[in-house]
């Protein structure tokens, strides 16, 4: 079930985003394609292609947004916990399985409570304030696709402005006010462009090294785990990005299939 936390900060940070993708838009098509490359074929393929990133972008930022991370389903009665020790009740006696002491939920082993959604998630990495979600089993995938997107988006607006000022270009406007406003834009989108580009790569770069290690930010902290060294790197990375063609793992469409370890606690009754 898709969910929305009502979280302040979390709710800037997207709104924060989406101005930054728009603003960045705004200067590529105003000042650098309709400015320098009027006449050439080149701009409008740089305008589609520049617009198609934003496109993916924005669709993996609704997913990673709206997707339900694996929220562990809250019990349908209070858990009582003498039937944990006795054992009397079949799911009851995984030992691997604990209750939350925050929101009584009997979560799987790598669940973790999360103080901003107020839920325990399933494989939960860390509560992220630009999708104002957790990033979890469900939704890391599109997370993941979400960064890469940031992260070719900022290259590419750095490659157009650097390209603009070095091309000769005989059609540009000579006007001293439009030469300096199409300074201006350019510096404040490079400046954009190289402290979003860092910002994500940093992120992807852990993203990458904490599926790799098969270790949750949250576990790596705990110091819990590395679970399952057996596995293989494209293994690991298919647990999370789904089992389609690694082609297709930066299309944000689809959904993450469901855990493949434990049966869903919402069918039980506990
Ligand atoms: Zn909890
Ligand atoms: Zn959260």
């Amino acid at each position: 079930m898709p969910m929305f936390v009502r979280d302040p900060c979390g709710i800037v940070c997207i709104l924060l985003t989406y101005f930054a993708v728009l603003y960045a838009d705004y200067v590529v098509v105003r000042w650098i394609i309709l400015q320098t490359m009027q006449n050439s074929l080149w701009g409008p393929l740089h305008v589609v292609l520049f617009n198609s990133i934003i496109f993916l972008l924005i669709m993996a930022h609704v997913k990673a947004v709206c997707s339900d991370p694996g929220i562990v389903p809250l019990p349908q009665s209070r858990v009582d916990f003498s039937d944990i020790h006795s054992g009397t009740q079949s799911i009851l006696q995984r030992e691997d399985w604990t209750v939350c002491t925050r929101c009584e939920t009997y979560r799987p082993p790598r669940a973790h409570h999360c103080r901003i959604c107020k839920r325990c998630i399933r494989r939960m990495d860390h509560h992220c304030p630009w999708i104002n979600n957790c990033v979890g089993e469900q939704n890391q995938k599109f997370f993941i696709q979400f960064l890469v997107y940031v992260g070719a988006l900022c290259t590419y607006a750095i490659v157009l402005v650097v390209t603009s000022w070095l091309v000769e270009c005989p059609g540009c406007s000579t006007d001293v006010n439009v030469k300096q406003s199409r300074i201006l834009h350019c510096v404040i989108l490079v400046l954009e462009s190289a402290l979003f580009g860092m910002f994500v790569s940093a992120i992807l770069v852990d993203q990458l090294q904490a599926i790799l290690s098969d270790e949750t930010a949250v576990e790596q902290a705990q110091r819990q785990g590395p679970y399952r060294l057996h596995k293989s790197r494209l293994a690991l990375l298919s647990e999370v990005c789904g089992r389609d063609h690694p082609l297709l793992w930066l299309l944000p469409c689809g959904s993450v299939t469901r855990s493949r370890e434990e049966p869903l606690l919402g069918h039980l009754d506990v």
